[in-house]
């Protein structure tokens, strides 16, 4: 459920092992909502620790630059621009990194003020980190080629929006706001980004939303010169069709997804901030895209089964009393119930990893991460959490 990033992903990965899939979005076209910008940034996630985020986040780096690759191979009107992308020094916190990081150059470099205006093709007059193989990508076209990967095995039920879930025995049927059954299946998986929450099954689910809204400005001569994505407190991407996608707000726990003139204008003085010179702003009708990023606590996403509440509660709620080394019995969850979400802002990076340890877990295969990793996507790791911090607690 849901023909974003995280469903289409889905699909593609359990199709590639033989499965046939129907795949449901309430929207009358695919990728219109998270997924519907025009442009987004495929880079790796920075950080210094040695830990289930990092690795995950590289892992998943490498793994969709792999996939983009074998892509525009195979489709070369892709846009899949490989052209590295900078990232300006805006905080301490990226400071430090500059300083600590410790890799391969193909990953990062850091690149003095000189270095990064020749890197940039305009001024920036600021130290950066650069990653040479990152770059943009249509996130539309991305979805559409996978559609067309699995062709001989996809349904796509588009303008189908799934109001509830019901299970009878190892069967979920899935109804309409009309109490009609729009399908049966034995395995179902949620990606339909925030919107998990609405589903009485998966209401417990750590999941916020962060609004963000792109706009579109006209480029210039001298605006033409930015030869790769440049990410400040936003970011710039070179010119397509005589335009610059510039991104991107964030707001916290904001659900409206229509269009501000004020993000706008926003994303535009943050822009001219850092390019005082580059571009003739015309700030009368301008265009972009907003929608939701669903966010998690930790950054990671919620990939895998979906625990079955009532046992946890009955099962773990003595975790409240700090008994952890108790011999508790193995986790219970929804037989055939998955979640793929909680992609944040890095669902290009994310996705693809994230579909493969999906498909990996529901095919009973190896799991293409460690086991430390798994548990730090697990969804039903806030629960734990919560059953800790007593709020299951019984009366
Ligand atoms: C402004 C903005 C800029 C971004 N820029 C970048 C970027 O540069 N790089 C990057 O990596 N990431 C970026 N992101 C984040 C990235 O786009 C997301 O992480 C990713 O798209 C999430 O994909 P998804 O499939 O989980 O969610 P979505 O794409 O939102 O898909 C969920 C789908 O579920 C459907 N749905 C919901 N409820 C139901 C229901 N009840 N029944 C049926 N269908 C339903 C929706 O219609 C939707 O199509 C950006 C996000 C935003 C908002």
């Amino acid at each position: 459920m849901g023909a974003g990033l995280a469903g289409i992903t889905s699909a593609w990965a359990l199709a590639k092992r033989g499965w046939q899939i129907d795949l449901l979005d309430r929207r009358t076209e695919m990728a219109r909502e998270g997924s519907g910008n025009a442009l987004g940034i495929l880079m790796p996630r920075i950080s210094l620790g040695k830990n289930a985020e990092t690795s995950f986040y590289n892992a998943a780096y490498l793994k969709a630059l792999h996939e983009c690759k074998v892509l525009k191979e195979k489709y070369p009107d892709f846009l899949w621009q490989q052209d590295g992308v900078l990232q300006i020094a805006t905080s301490e916190r990226i400071k430090k990194q500059m300083r600590q990081l410790d890799c391969n150059s193909d990953f990062a470099r850091v690149l003095s003020p000189e270095a990064s205006n020749a890197q940039a093709g305009v001024a920036i007059n600021r130290a950066s980190f650069y990653f040479p193989l990152a770059g943009y990508l249509s996130p539309r076209a991305l979805c559409r080629h996978l559609i067309d990967e699995i062709a001989g095995q996809i349904k796509v039920h588009l303008n189908t929006r799934v109001e509830h879930l019901s299970q009878k025995d190892s069967t979920w049927s899935l109804w309409n706001q009309d109490g009609t059954c729009i399908l049966k299946s034995e395995t179902v998986i949620l990606a339909n980004a925030a919107q998990v929450r609405t589903f009485k099954e998966t209401r417990w689910v750590s999941l916020d939303v962060a609004r963000g809204q792109t706009t579109l400005v006209t480029a210039t001569p001298r605006s033409k010169k930015i030869s790769c994505a440049i990410c400040f407190e936003g970011y710039i991407l070179p010119e397509v069709k005589g335009q610059h996608l510039v991104g991107a707000s964030f707001m916290r726990g904001d659900h409206n997804t229509e269009i501000r003139e004020e993000e706008h204008l926003k994303n535009i003085h943050k822009l001219s901030n850092l390019f005082p010179d580059c571009f003739d702003f015309e700030i009368k009708n301008l265009k972009g895209h907003a929608a939701l990023r669903a966010t998690t606590p930790d950054r990671m996403p919620l990939v895998g089964p979906v625990a079955d509440l009532d046992f946890f509660k009955t099962h773990y709620h003595e975790l409240h009393h700090g008994k952890t080394n108790r011999d508790y019995p193995s986790a219970r969850h929804l037989k055939g119930l998955y979640l793929n979400t909680g992609h944040g802002a890095r669902g290009l990076c994310s996705s693809f990893l994230s579909a493969e340890v999906l498909a990996a877990q529901i095919c009973n295969e190896t799991l293409p991460v460690s086991e430390t990793t798994r548990e730090a996507l697990d969804p039903s790791r806030f629960l734990i959490r919560d059953l800790k911090a007593g709020k299951y607690r019984k009366k």
